[in-house]
């Protein structure tokens, strides 16, 4: 095949890599988007798609302020059905946790985020069904809600294709190309493109493809993180917030059809590490048992849930669970946004616009990316949070 050229291409065509392509278009410039499977093969099509703002470090907080903007006008601001339902959601700790909570979302609402801290008796307001025995509090946040994986990047891709963009499926690329410390392109399956600027946002494959560049040693470990699904009684609300327990350290995500979505927040889960070709994408059975009986402790009446399925994606985590976004050292033209940690679908809209900022060199975010490039790991200033009740950032 002929050689063909941009003037930035993008690897991977997960919401990382459709959000980036779709900025750069929206930009003018010419992109070209290459996905060796098909758009949201990778974590993102088994994501749990919770758009929340608790985070524990102001940079997050505000990055996710920022895409929560963006996915609740999703129509408006980019165009397309992504799923969004507001949902609220709610974060609920333990008495010992209670001023470390109310320390954050002080810093929450700093940054603008509609958060407040609820006592054990607003919570059941807010949710009549909870078991609040144990529970110190929690802070909820009315305008959160949930989207779909699969629907956001179709509609991030045809947004770009609409802008211009060629997005193409079923292109591996096998090398990232570059000369004298600067990029030149990459060899894929399909044959060789050119471009002075290549974007690596190929999730748990990135740090891999960034060592044919000649970049090694990137702190990302691939785990298998896996969901519940779990069937709600009638007697239960038509939908419930999302409930991030930290006392037991799981998760409770409302989804249509009387369903409800289950998970562990507890970083023991990463030690699960897998080879991201080759792993099991169906859930055990003792994790749904484990999830169910932690449901049931929170949410009595769903003990009479029925469980019906599950799956498994992946995380790729890096050793502070925040992700790698920058500009490569050494060599000239190379981007990478991968590492998430199992935070990256709600921050894809800022993501892209902080590619599309580091691939042109044009600022037109207003959250400096720096505190994610790669180099923090080496100099120590790695991005932690205030508490640690959770993986949660
Ligand atoms: C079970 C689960 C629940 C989650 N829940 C949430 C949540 O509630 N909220 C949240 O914000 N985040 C959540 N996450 C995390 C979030 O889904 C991910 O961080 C995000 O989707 C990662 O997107 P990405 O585009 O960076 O990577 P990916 O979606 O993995 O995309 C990478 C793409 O690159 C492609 N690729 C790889 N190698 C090559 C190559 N050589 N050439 C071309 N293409 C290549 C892959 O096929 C893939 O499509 C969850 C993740 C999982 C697994």
């Amino acid at each position: 095949m002929a050689q063909q050229t941009a003037d930035f291409i993008v690897i991977g065509g997960g919401i990382t890599g459709t959000s980036a392509a779709y900025q750069l278009a929206l930009r003018g410039h010419r992109v070209t988007l290459l996905e060796r499977r098909y758009l949201a093969a990778g974590g993102t099509g088994r994501t749990v798609g919770l758009v929340r703002t608790h985070y524990s470090n102001e940079v997050t907080a505000q990055m996710a302020q920022r895409a929560l903007g963006v996915w609740r006008d999703f129509e408006q601001t980019v165009g397309g059905d992504v799923g969004w339902v507001q949902t609220g959601a709610l974060f609920i700790v333990a008495p010992h946790d209670l001023d470390g909570l109310q320390a954050n979302i002080d810093m929450q609402r700093a940054v603008g985020i509609n958060v407040e801290l609820l006592d054990p008796q607003a919570l059941l307001a807010v949710a009549p069904y909870l078991n609040v025995e144990d529970v110190g509090g929690g802070a909820y946040e009315p305008d959160s809600g949930v989207a779909d994986g699969a629907m956001a990047t179709t509609a991030y891709a045809e947004r770009a294709k609409a802008l211009g963009a060629t997005i193409l499926q079923d292109v591996e690329v096998t090398a990232i190309c570059a000369e004298a410390g600067r990029v030149t392109g990459v060899a894929t399956t399909k044959g060789d493109f050119s471009a002075p600027v290549v974007i690596n946002a190929a999730g748990p494959w990135g740090a891999r493809l960034a060592e044919t560049a000649g970049i090694r040693d990137i702190p990302v470990e691939n785990s298998r993180h896996q969901v519940a699904v779990f069937q709600r009684p009638e007697s239960l609300a038509e939908q419930h917030p999302f409930i991030g327990d930290f006392i037991q350290g799981f998760y409770l995500r409302s989804e249509t059809g009387l369903l409800t979505l289950s998970g562990s927040l507890e970083a023991s889960e990463a030690a699960n590490k897998v080879d991201p070709d080759h792993f099991s994408e169906t859930v055990d059975m003792d994790f749904n048992i484990d999830m169910a009986e932690r449901t049931e402790h929170r949410v009595p009446a769903m003990g009479e849930a029925q469980i019906r399925k599950g799956w498994a994606g992946l995380y790729d985590v890096t050793p502070d669970w925040h992700p790698i976004i920058g500009r490569m050292p050494g060599i000239e033209g190379l981007v990478c946004a991968f590492g998430f940690s199992g935070s990256g679908f709600k921050m894809a809209p800022v993501t892209g616009e902080m590619i599309a900022d580091l691939a042109t060199g044009d600022r037109q975010c207003p959250i400096d990316p720096h505190p994610f490039r790669l180099e923090r790991f080496a100099e120590g200033e790695l991005v932690e949070g205030r508490y640690s009740y959770s993986i949660m950032g």
